[in-house]
């Protein structure tokens, strides 16, 4: 058992040292995805709810970190493979690595602040033979542990499922997010949240919505995975910008019940957010009249909004 698990591991962790390219040998030494698919395969760990048409396998773990931070754990069940986007905090994640029986192989890491990274350094040490991939455009040095530099375009393989790569800044400078789009899921950082999105310390307003839209660009049934809980805050100050928005009114109440039990609001998903997110709905007549700016352009909408949560 350990044999066959260390010798699923090598393709994996060689793969993802990989440029796009070598994916033809991967999958002939697997089974196919495909047959996988059939009625009733489900050992997936992850309660989140996925739509019933999606096919991959791919499990998630999600779990909370520091104050308000999430976790992932991703894990193919075919190669063993299994990496974390991001690392908070390093005690969360062995627990769930150690719930699990994974083996972590790759760390995902989308930008430079310390509640994503702080753990890179430690989970190295402890876990030999695991690369750190992460954004190549944030300053040189920002990512303790970077193995891998990653941009717009490349390609990063778990086991044989693929995540593609968007640069997604504004937050930082570098910021990234990991699609993947066999399993309609993407991980988003700090770029988008339920009903908001991430302050703008590195870029400006025109650059953070061009990353939001291609966020929101995917199909609507994509699970966007934030990396904190702020959904309440964030659903207090939607529906004062966009008091007319009836669906908003209906997310906000079930986020306080959510909330209430204690279950978390994330993932969210593509179509959600462009009916209930201020910051995907700049071209929202009722958000425009709020602000008083019905004729601005959508950059300027999206600037004030953002000026406005940033004093909510
Ligand atoms: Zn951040």
């Amino acid at each position: 058992m350990r044999l066959a698990l260390a010798r699923a591991l090598i393709p994996a962790a060689r793969a993802s040292s990989i440029r796009p390219t070598p994916r033809a040998p991967v999958a002939r030494r697997r089974p196919s995805l495909r047959s996988r698919d059939r009625p009733g395969f489900s050992t997936r760990s992850s309660s989140f709810a996925r739509p019933a048409a999606a096919s991959a396998a791919m499990e998630v773990h999600q779990f909370p970190c520091l104050n308000d931070n999430y976790s992932f754990l991703l894990h193919d069940p075919n190669s063993g493979a299994t990496a974390v986007v991001d690392t908070p905090e390093v005690a969360p994640i062995e627990a769930a690595l150690a719930e699990r029986g994974w083996t972590l192989t790759h760390i995902l890491n989308t930008h430079h602040h310390w509640d994503h990274t702080g753990g890179n350094e430690e989970l190295k040490k402890r876990h030999p033979g695991v690369r750190v991939i992460g954004p190549a455009r944030e300053t040189k040095g920002a990512i303790p542990g970077l193995d891998r530099a990653v941009v717009e375009g490349d390609v990063v393989e778990l086991g044989a499922i693929e995540a593609r790569v968007l640069d997604t800044p504004g937050h930082t400078a570098g910021h990234v997010s990991y699609h993947f789009p066999s399993e309609r899921k993407i991980f988003v950082g700090d770029t988008l949240f339920a009903m908001g999105c991430g302050r703008l310390f590195e870029g400006d307003a025109e650059t953070m919505l061009a990353s939001v839209r291609k966020i929101t660009a995917l199909p609507g049934d994509t699970q966007v995975y934030c990396a904190h809980e702020y959904t309440m805050t964030n659903a207090k100050f939607a529906a004062t910008v966009e008091p007319e928005n009836a669906e908003l009114a209906r997310r906000v109440r079930e986020t306080e019940a959510m909330r209430a039990a204690g279950i978390p609001t994330v993932p969210t998903t593509v179509e959600k957010e462009l009916a209930t997110n201020p910051f995907c709905r700049s071209d929202s007549e009722g958000l425009r009249r709020t602000l008083g700016m019905e004729g601005a352009d959508d950059v300027a909408v999206f600037a004030e909004t953002r000026r406005r949560k940033d004093a909510f």
